[in-house]
């Protein structure tokens, strides 16, 4: 069969596979716990359901403005003023299937073919293909500390003639990280020096813990939104734990919006307006679920904080947002995807190989779910890697025995 080079490039993430695997052997009735999706477990919030049902009965669910619908645009606007102290007008906001989509229309609205767009490892697994699948070329900076941050002088080291943007993703899916507020200044800076434009993919960004704070690039910039470089993504997906809903957006120079509504007209044609209402319900209603979520998930961080205190070998950079770890295993093994296989096989929990971020040697764990899946999830994972902890342990009634150390 002869089918695009482009697309046939797009490679099958490990992740998919464990994923499927996971799904056999749950259906094999095998007790798998899941820290590899990134997905909080709480129900809708109320006013987001009571929205999208009143849409929904209301019987007229048509075509809507492909750009969003103007209510929600203008929660948008005002959760922008509440959240990033700027006013932005309805012209700067776009509303997108996700936060994905708002990314991948970034990416097909500013790269022309061999375009570069710099990428800070370890990174969100989309951004590479996403960029590749646009034409453009992702630029890879690893800090070469061994820290998950990079210095300003590594981003400025691969700047060239054909960098057109560079993602910024505080805190940051797979580490947890927060970037010092100096080094998203040193960004800003740069990108407008430069010309270049930076991507803050800010999904995380009130997912933080003790007194951390994601400082926005919004903060540092010397222009009016129009003449600026920043473009802001954001959405439901992980404010609200409304991850089916597939709402996100867009905040941009209204030039960019126009190009990409253009683009969402052909692709789309915009977003349910059932879902639209629901991440409308959700963005006016009651917000004390978005501090309860993150106080769950910080708990849910400490207590994996504690497990690892007692593992031998394990190295980690503490989280200090989103709802990931991601721990370093090479005294254990270098191959992250061997030992997420192993992890799946013999102790039935599921995490992310770090190779897909772009950090070998790391595996990235999921602690959105239920503080019970945190800790037999690590229990677990101590009892298959740690050579000091016991021999056997039940997992369901099934007798396990480590024979691999
Ligand atoms: N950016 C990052 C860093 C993410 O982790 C995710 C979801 N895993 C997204 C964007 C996409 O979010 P959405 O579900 O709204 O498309």
């Amino acid at each position: 069969m002869r089918l695009s080079k482009l697309a046939s490039e797009i490679t099958e993430s490990p992740t998919f596979a464990l994923n499927e695997e996971a799904r056999q052997l749950r259906e094999r009735g095998e007790a798998v716990i899941n820290l590899g999706i990134g997905e909080p477990r709480n129900k809708t919030p109320l006013a987001a359901v009571i929205a999208s049902a009143a849409k929904l009965t209301s019987g007229e669910v048509k075509y809507v403005a492909p750009d969003g619908l103007p209510s929600l645009k203008k929660a948008v606007i005002r959760y922008t003023a509440e959240n990033y102290d700027r006013m932005v007008a309805p012209e700067n906001v776009l509303i997108t299937n996700g936060a994905k989509q708002s990314l991948f229309n970034i990416f097909y609205s500013i790269l022309n073919p061999k375009d570069e767009v710099i990428v800070l490892a370890p990174y969100w697994v989309s951004y590479r293909q996403m960029i590749k699948m646009c034409m453009g070329v992702p630029v890879i900076v690893t800090p070469k500390d061994g820290t998950f941050t990079p210095r300003i002088e590594e981003i400025e080291s691969v700047v060239t003639s054909s960098t057109r943007a560079i993602i910024v993703n505080s805190p940051n899916n797979p580490s947890g990280v927060i970037y010092p507020s100096e080094l998203i200044e040193k960004i800003v800076n740069l990108c407008e020096q430069k010309n270049i434009f930076m991507i803050c993919d800010d999904i995380y960004h009130k997912l933080t813990f003790d007194n951390n704070k994601a400082i926005p690039a919004y903060r540092f910039m010397k222009h009016d939104i129009e003449s600026s470089n920043i473009i802001v993504v954001n959405g439901v997906a992980k404010l609200y734990g409304m991850t089916g809903f597939r709402v996100g957006w867009v905040v941009a120079p209204r030039e960019l919006v126009r190009v990409m509504t253009n683009v969402t007209v052909q692709i789309t044609s915009g977003v349910s307006p059932i879902s639209q209402a629901a991440a409308e319900g959700a963005l006016t209603g009651v917000q004390s679920m978005v501090e309860a979520l993150r106080l769950h998930i910080q708990n849910n961080r400490d207590v994996l904080l504690q497990e690892l205190k007692s593992f031998n070998g394990i190295r980690l950079i503490e989280p200090q947002g989103t709802f990931y770890a991601l721990p370093n295993i090479c005294a254990f093994s270098q191959n992250s995807v061997e030992v997420s296989k192993l992890l799946l096989q013999k102790a039935r929990v599921v995490v992310v190989p770090g190779k897909e971020f772009g950090m070998e040697g790391h595996i990235r764990i999921s602690y959105a779910g239920s503080v019970n899946d945190v800790t037999e999830g690590l229990d677990r994972i101590k009892w298959a890697l740690d050579p000091t902890s016991p021999n056997e342990i039940y997992i369901g009634d099934k007798r396990m025995v480590r024979d691999w150390l």
